[in-house]
């Protein structure tokens, strides 16, 4: 059993391993690529990523021989230079042609936004920064080139939603494209900037704290609408980035621009409790905490302090948290897609990857089916045709359906999860052979995830007899 310092840490050097595997393999397709000028530029920061990944696997040994008393300063600092490098490289990656992302993200994220994403028609782009972003492509060049406007369309609003090209090949990571897509919806409906006043009453639009709030509102609405249509999955792919970024910023706190990542973590939380009637993010809660307090016991050793700190996010949480959560969540538009999560399913889907077999449609479960088939058996029929009908019947059980969105993305999710929970004891114990382990399977996982998501997307595109797909 390890310690919670260590389960923080392991966390980060989970993530940040498979992370930058996918760097490599995306470096690995351009050097394949017909084009001898880009050759030496993605060996040189394919180099460099295997060079950064040692003395972190070095430290991870390390603890492993002695034991936890021997984390010290080690392995943090091993994984700030690697998250570092990783940045680093990651945006390097412009220097190299650009993938464009699968038909399958642009595919879940349409479904599982259904008239929004009709209306909006977000373009889907990757790009070099490690992040996810959001912003109107007509609005940035009528900031840069002004006389554009007179020649923008009429309409004149084109959302953007990026993904980072690492995650180009890894469905738990889209969701984070539920949050971007909040945005694009937030700043179409004026949500959050609407309900600012009435959460917060009183306070001057003149004062800086006001600008603060309409961030952290606009943060905060993007947040629920994304958990109201993906469900758990973007919170935990926001979580995912976070965790590669850990070592270099003091992530327990909160910014200008973005509240602190426990309290978005706590409002979406209480959000989904209510919808589905189960925590299902507490275990992803439980992990975050504990990278949280690792991040405040490192920042604030000083007691005092630290109580300082804990006693003024209290106040926040009260003061301003609260009622901006209570006031957007109660003026958030209904999901179409209407989105529950069905524990039988996920349990049966969960079974299904770890199989290694694909989850792109679901029927009804096989003891539900076995009953039915043993209720045909035991009826008497007078006439043939009655057998006959009962048996068309029979038949129209075993029918599958595509899997919806959400639990498309939160099955992959979770499947994750198990992965790296089980990568992460693994490191201590086995050091390199672990990595290689977490990178197998996570290839694996994402493959087959991948896969799933696009036969999904046929089979609905066959029930909706869309030629176009
Ligand atoms: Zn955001």
């Amino acid at each position: 059993m390890v310690g919670s310092d260590l389960d923080a840490l392991l966390r980060v050097a989970v993530e940040l391993f498979y992370r930058s595997d996918c760097v490599k393999a995306h470096l690995a397709e351009v050097q394949a690529l017909p084009a001898p000028e880009y050759q030496e530029l993605a060996s040189a920061v394919t180099k460099a990523l295997d060079d950064v990944e040692k003395p972190a696997i070095e430290a991870i040994k390390a603890i492993g021989e002695v034991g936890e008393k021997a984390i010290g300063p080690g392995l943090f600092d091993a994984l700030a230079r690697f998250s570092h490098w990783f940045a680093v490289a990651h945006e390097l990656l412009v220097y190299l042609p650009a993938p464009n992302v699968l038909t399958e993200t642009r595919g879940i994220i349409e479904e599982a936004f259904a008239s929004d994403y009709d209306g909006l028609a977000p373009a889907i782009i990757l790009g070099s920064l490690f992040n996810a972003f959001q912003f109107d492509f007509y609005q940035k060049l009528g900031r840069v080139l002004p006389d554009f406007r007179k020649i923008s369309p009429p309409a004149g609003k084109r959302p953007v939603l990026q993904l980072p090209v690492c995650d180009r090949r890894c469905p738990a990571a889209w969701a984070v494209l539920g949050h971007e897509m909040g945005h694009a919806i937030d700043d179409n409906k004026e949500i959050s900037h609407l309900v600012l006043p009435e959460a917060v009453p009183g306070i001057d639009r003149k004062n800086a704290a006001f600008e603060i709030l309409s961030c952290w509102a606009r943060e905060f609405c993007a947040d629920l609408l994304a958990a109201e249509v993906c469900g758990p999955t973007a919170i935990m792919a926001l979580l995912s980035l976070e965790y590669c970024v850990f070592p270099l910023r003091p992530v327990h706190r909160w910014s200008n621009t973005h509240p602190a990542t426990k309290w978005r973590l706590e409002v979406v939380s209480v959000h989904l409790e209510k919808k589905y009637g189960a925590d299902f993010l507490k275990p992803i809660r439980q992990a975050y905490d504990r990278a949280w307090q690792y991040s405040v016991d490192r920042t604030c050793p000083d007691e005092e302090k630290r109580r300082h700190f804990e006693h003024q996010e209290k106040l926040m949480v009260e003061k301003f948290v609260c009622p901006l959560a209570d006031s957007i969540t109660s003026s958030l538009p209904k999901s179409e897609n209407g989105h529950q999560i069905n524990d039988d399913s996920l349990t049966r889907c969960l079974r299904r990857l770890k199989g290694d077999t694909p989850i792109g449609a679901q029927g009804l479960p096989r003891r539900t089916l076995r009953a039915r088939i043993e209720d045909y058996r035991s009826k008497t029929f007078s006439a043939a045709g009655e057998r006959v009908m009962a048996f068309h019947d029979l038949a129209t059980h075993f029918r599958e359906d595509p899997l919806p969105a959400p639990a498309l993305l939160f099955s992959s999710a979770k499947h994750r999860e198990t992965i790296f929970d089980e990568a992460a004891n693994r490191l201590i114990v086995d050091g390199d052979a672990g990595i290689k382990w977490l990178l197998h399977n996570m290839a694996r996982a994402d493959e087959l995830s991948v896969r799933s998501i696009g036969s999904a997307m046929v089979q609905q595109c066959c029930r909706n007899d869309k030629r176009s797909f």
